[in-house]
């Protein structure tokens, strides 16, 4: 919890108790005058009934308070006065003063016993706080009995009485010791008039103690009561209205945090980034304060939110996050921009930080395969960094900057980091340019075949023609394939393109002689959604070319990933009468091994070869020549691509290469020429070149 809602608690907990302890002192309080009170008026009640009683039946009390009565008279009149009620003792005096004849005293009562009495006192001494037998305090005028309540010196053995006090009505409230006197008692002063004078004074002690307890216990089960409903007419409102403040906090933070921060991955978000981005500007000291910007995207993220779900997607940010968050200690900041695109900054003095290093070990925390949801999902990243000051001057510029190293990343391959270089804005530009030759071609629908013929070695006739997509810049020149189909997978056009070649491709094909065959090039993109096999079958339908005469071109990067789905989709299509053959064979990581994987009708040997054949390297006509066993031994047709010297073609006849295909004999031509090369077939002057 933040220090500011700590002490705003404090204050609320401090609040509620001094309301507590106020409602406890004023309840202490008002049951003390409560007591009061009640045994005050017990004792008017009482002790002025009982005196007036006393007066009215007791026949002879005049003559026995006036000395007319004879001794034995007193003792008998007396002896009716020794315990009524609670009252235990009776004094009279005459209208002078003077103590005339006082009759009973306190016994304790035998259960209770003199040290308990003794113990009571003392409790009564610690709950009043009296230490003197003397307690009671003034009352107000009772207005009914007419009297008045005094405090009244008490010394317990009187023998006269205080002249002021004895000719009033007076209730006096005691604490006795509750040996000589009762714990609580009330001395009550009565006045017996006749005519207007004073005849005499009755004053009686009343044994209150069994009414204190009563009244106390009574009054304590009240005050309870009384504190509860205090307590929860004040704590119960204090309580929800700091629990709706509590909340109210809590929603704060929350809302502050989510100003700050990504939802999903708790990182900081890009506008906080940003802002603590241009704070490390801001607070630069010198040239030797540098900045190191890093701008991570996940490879083929869309792919994985495609291929397992969003649910998959978001928890594998949330782990990869996770791992961001382990180097908190290396970065000043990290934060998800977006999508699937994270950052992170570090500031640092001069060189005593090896951002080699540093981007090596972000990438490896971002790659390999994750747990996420009961699926393997194989996560890899590409990280762009820019330097300040070197490469840029403000923040906005160094985002831009990593930016582009992060592009430059992503268009060599991804899964690697680069650091920023000036060359990176111009290749920037120029695949920025391509993408949108690309994105106008593909509005137009101005993309174009060309083919180019494949030989047959030994009968020297046109076997096929393959397919080479083809697409003009502003001015008109091609630009070259190898260079924008992997701007089309990029952009995932891909499908899309390949459908639209594979229709082109086998109508232009129908218009040809039935045993000249089509060739067309297949990008791994296009087994991606799986429509594959629908799409090629709907072209043979719609084209009306027999499935025969179609051989689709794959390389072997295709049974590279996902390769169990990809074989599958190639034995359907291989169900549908195509025939397939492997393309660049020879450059790829094992081809070997993929060359067991699917029955391929065919293996073409990389143009590659040949350029080494001839000029560089005596070895390249050993691979070629063993490839060419190799793919006869497989019971596999063996094509020779890129065939530009009579020398090659005269190499490839000896070893009985089945195919021959290069400038030598064809280039790839548009449609419209090929019934004219078809034409000039045997007789053309570079197809008898084969044979020489
Ligand atoms: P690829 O499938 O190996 O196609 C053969 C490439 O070799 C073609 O280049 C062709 O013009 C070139 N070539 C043929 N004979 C010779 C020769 O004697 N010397 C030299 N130096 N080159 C020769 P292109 O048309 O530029 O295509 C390059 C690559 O682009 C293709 O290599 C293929 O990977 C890709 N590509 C072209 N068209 C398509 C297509 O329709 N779909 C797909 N997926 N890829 C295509
Ligand atoms: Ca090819
Ligand atoms: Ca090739």
């Amino acid at each position: 919890m933040k220090l500011a809602s700590l002490k705003r608690s404090w204050t609320i907990g401090v609040g509620l108790a001094c309301v507590g302890a106020i409602a406890v002192t004023a309840i202490v309080f008002s049951t003390q005058r409560v007591m009061d009170e009640l045994l005050y008026q017990d004792a008017i009640n009482d002790g002025m009934a009982w005196a007036q009683y006393v007066v009215d039946t007791t026949e002879g009390l005049s003559d026995v308070i006036s000395g007319k009565a004879p001794a034995s008279d007193v003792e008998e009149v007396l002896g009716q006065f020794s315990a009524v009620g609670n009252i235990y003792q009776f004094a009279f005096f005459s209208a002078n003063g003077e103590l005339l004849f006082k009759t009973g005293s306190f016994h304790p009562q035998n259960e209770m016993g003199t040290a308990a009495y003794h113990a009571h006192v003392h409790e009564a001494d610690a709950v009043l706080g009296a230490d003197t037998q003397m307690m009671s305090k003034n009352a107000a005028v009772n207005a009914d009995a007419g009297m008045d309540m005094h405090v009244v010196s008490e010394n317990g053995d009187e023998t006269s009485t205080n002249l002021m006090a004895h000719a009033q009505h007076l209730a006096t409230l005691m604490v006795g010791d509750g040996v000589v006197n009762p714990i609580h008692y009330a001395v009550v002063n009565h006045p017996v008039m006749k005519n207007g004078i004073l005849q005499y004074t009755i004053r009686l002690r009343l044994d209150q103690t069994e009414r204190f307890d009563l009244y106390k216990s009574m009054v304590s089960k009240l005050s309870i009561l009384l504190a509860t409903i205090a307590s929860l007419a004040v704590g119960i409102p204090a309580l929800f209205a700091w629990r709706s403040r509590n909340r109210a906090e809590i929603a704060n933070q929350q809302v502050h945090f989510l100003a700050k921060h990504d939802p999903l991955t708790g990182l900081l978000n890009r506008r906080s980034f940003l802002d603590q981005l241009e704070h490390a500007f801001a607070t630069r000291r010198g040239q030797s304060d540098q900045i190191g910007l890093f701008i991570i995207d996940l490879d083929g993220f869309k792919g994985i939110n495609d291929g397992f779900g969003h649910d998959v997607g978001d928890e594998l940010l949330r782990q990869l996050a996770d791992s961001l968050k382990f180097q908190g200690d290396d970065f000043t900041a990290i934060a998800r921009l977006g999508g699937d695109e994270f950052a992170a900054f570090v500031t640092f003095d001069s060189n005593n930080i090896d951002l080699h290093e540093l981007a090596n070990y972000t990438l490896s925390s971002l790659t390999g395969i994750y747990e996420v949801n009961g699926h393997d999902v194989v996560s890899t990243a590409s990280i762009g960094i820019a330097l300040a000051p070197s490469d840029a001057e403000t923040a906005a510029d160094l985002m831009q900057k990593a930016d582009i190293a992060l592009y430059a990343v992503k268009t060599n391959g991804r899964n690697g980091y680069a650091l920023f270089n000036s060359g990176m804005e111009k290749k920037i530009k120029m695949r920025r340019n391509l993408e949108a030759l690309l994105r106008q071609a593909r509005h137009d629908k101005s993309f174009e075949l060309h083919f180019q013929p494949l030989f047959d070695q030994e009968t020297r006739e046109i076997t096929a023609f393959e397919a080479l997509v083809r697409m003009r810049d502003e001015k008109g020149a091609f630009v070259p394939p190898d260079i924008f189909i992997p701007v089309v997978e990029d952009m995932g056009m891909m499908e899309e393109l390949g459908e639209f070649i594979l229709q082109e491709a086998t109508k232009t094909a129908t218009h040809w002689p039935d045993h000249i065959g089509l060739a067309v090039n297949l990008s791994p993109k296009q087994f991606e959604s799986g429509n594959l096999v629908r799409v090629i079958r709907s072209a043979l339908e719609h084209s009306g070319l027999n499935a025969k005469r179609l051989e689709l071109e794959i390389t072997e990067s295709l049974l590279m990933n996902n390769s169990e789905r990809n074989l599958r989709q190639l034995t359907s299509l291989k169900e549908l009468g195509v025939s397939i053959a492997m393309d660049d064979f020879g450059t790829g990581y094992s081809s070997l091994g993929y060359l067991w994987k699917f029955p391929f009708d065919k293996i073409k040997i990389d143009k590659s070869f040949m350029g080494d054949m001839e000029h560089v390297d005596a070895k390249a006509t050993q691979i070629v020549s063993t490839i060419i066993a190799l793919g006869h031994t497989l019971e596999m047709c063996v094509t020779a691509e890129g065939v530009e010297t009579e020398a090659q073609a005269k190499f490839l006849n000896e070893h009985k290469c089945d195919q021959l295909q290069g400038f030598l004999l064809g280039r790839p031509m548009p449609s419209e020429e090929i019934d004219g090369f078809i034409r000039k077939g045997q007789l053309d002057e570079a197809h008898l070149k084969i044979v020489s």
